[in-house]
């Protein structure tokens, strides 16, 4: 399942590039923004060699940092922002896509 904003896809071509090279029988379970407008990579823990695992982990990692400063509509430069009404939504959005009255994290 993907579930995300076109602005993540290179990030997304990126890291499936590099998980491939490092461990080619990766199964990927979900990806998808979560609830905080985070950046969220599943795969299947048991299709990764046990001596790759963390460098796995770390790659997935760097993805989500990447993501955390890159706006999910167009891939430009972006922060976390948020409204709290009439409910809390958060997605990182660059200057031009924050939506008005949207405060910055
Ligand atoms: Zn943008």
């Amino acid at each position: 399942m993907r579930n995300y904003g076109r602005g993540w896809n290179q990030i997304v071509k990126d890291l499936e590039a590099d998980l491939k090279r490092m461990a080619p029988g990766i199964e990927s379970t979900g990806i998808k923004e979560g609830k905080f407008g985070d950046f969220l990579y599943y795969y299947d823990l048991n299709s990764v060699p046990p001596e790759k695992s963390e460098a796995v982990a770390r790659r997935v990692n760097r993805a989500a940092e990447v993501a955390l400063e890159t706006c999910i509509e167009c891939g430009e430069l972006g922060r976390i922002r948020y409204v709290s009404s009439p409910q809390i939504e958060a997605h990182v959005y660059c200057d031009t896509h924050t939506p008005k009255d949207w405060k910055t994290l």
